[in-house]
């Protein structure tokens, strides 16, 4: 580091910034299959609604509404409809973020912040924990999963966790993705029952990003679980990922220490007018789910049965496909080559440690993928 930029924590040297993915004018058409995000967009009428929303009614010098009443109200209701349950998860059960990313950096000011703690996560998966974890200063202990299914290693987390000796600081959240991303799986039984087994003195974060696509949810442990919280996302399946929204679902107290943390006017007056709309119009947005869900299916069913000997492939309860090459020497390296190859026909992919993952896009774009799979492989061999 430069003698003049002295003022930067030196551990801020070791980390880069998030390379998102590029926007911007391309100079080629890319299928951007790497983000996770929706396929469509948000249908023309509600588009028209929003823009009604903001010449009309929207007052552009007044500060949004900072304690998100409407929204909240709206995502207690679906989340309470759509885990069956009556009377249980109210406005004082949720919080708001710009992004799930901000409460995930929230709940980590709240809880490991200031040599506090650390955090345990099961490699691989979102990358975000660990990523935000050091940018505050904050210990990350890995730990891996089971090679087959990817399942985490509960006897090599409990010994992570059960750890309180001197050199290493006590983990005070675990991360868990319900279903995980890269890998498409959701958290066995045997995961959740270790979950439960966690002291009280450690935070469960579940992060159900990808709920909408899988259907499954531990919402229902909320009222019991004072040390459990639950993230969710319109980035995904209601397509707003151009909004920035995301909310937490917890206990009341773990709610206020959140709202505690945060930033007054964290989301725009656009962006929660945006997802209200999404949530009253759900009857609308979510049948393209099950189109997503079929399209997984066939791709996977499609890849399966034409690359047996190249690709190792697993089934996916998410709106993703995670890959291996099957013969490779050095996984990282062609990998790499392979994405590359990709983009340079118009795919762009996600690669991530020992894998790749190719969000499910429209029929016509999956066709592309695999076409453009089948051309790149062939360089390959
Ligand atoms: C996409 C994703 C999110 C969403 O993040 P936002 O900041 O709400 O866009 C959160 N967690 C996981 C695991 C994801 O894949």
């Amino acid at each position: 580091m430069t003698e003049s930029l002295k003022f930067l924590r030196a551990d801020l040297a070791k980390l880069a910034a998030y390379k998102p993915h590029p926007g911007g004018a391309s100079t080629q058409p890319l299928d951007l299959l790497d983000t996770n995000e929706s396929p469509l967009d948000l249908p023309q009428e509600l588009k028209v609604k929003l823009g009604n929303f903001y010449q009309h009614s929207l007052e552009a010098n007044r500060y949004p509404d900072g304690g998100h009443t409407q929204l909240k109200s709206a995502i207690a209701e679906y989340v309470q409809e759509s885990a069956e349950l009556t009377d249980q998860i109210t406005p004082n059960h949720i919080s708001v973020g710009n992004g799930s990313d901000e409460l995930i950096r929230s709940l980590l000011i709240a809880t490991c912040l200031g040599g506090n703690g650390s955090i345990l996560v099961a490699q691989p998966t979102f990358s975000m924990y660990a990523i935000l974890a050091q940018t505050l200063g904050i210990p990350v202990q890995t730990i891996e999963r089971q090679a087959h299914n990817f399942a985490i290693d509960v006897e090599q987390a409990q010994v992570a966790i059960s750890n309180r000796s001197k050199e290493t600081t006590p983990v005070r959240v675990v991360f868990v993705v319900h279903p995980n991303s890269p890998t498409g799986n959701c958290l066995t039984s045997a995961e959740i029952e270790w979950l439960k087994s966690l002291p009280k003195d450690i935070l469960v974060v579940v992060d159900e990003a990808y709920f909408e696509f899988s259907k499954l949810s531990l919402v229902a442990e909320i009222s019991q679980r004072p040390n459990w919280i639950i993230l969710r996302t319109f980035s995904k399946a209601f397509r707003l990922a151009a909004h920035r929204v995301g909310y937490a679902i917890a206990d009341p107290e773990v709610i206020q220490a959140l709202e505690k943390v945060r930033l007054p006017y964290n989301l725009p007056a656009f962006s929660q007018n945006a997802a209200l709309l999404a949530l009253q119009n759900r009857q609308v947005l979510l049948p393209l789910v099950t189109e997503t869900i079929c399209q997984r299916d066939l791709m996977w069913q499609e890849l399966s049965n034409e690359f047996a000997s190249d690709l190792q492939l697993w089934r996916s309860q998410a709106n993703f496909l995670y890959i291996r090459l099957a013969k490779a020497k050095d996984q990282d390296l062609e990998l790499a080559s392979l994405v590359t190859k990709l983009k340079n026909c118009g795919t762009l992919i996600r690669h991530t440690d020992e894998g790749i993952r190719i969000t499910v896009g429209t029929e016509a774009e999956n066709q592309r993928t695999i076409n453009n799979l089948r051309a790149c492989l062939l360089s390959i061999s």
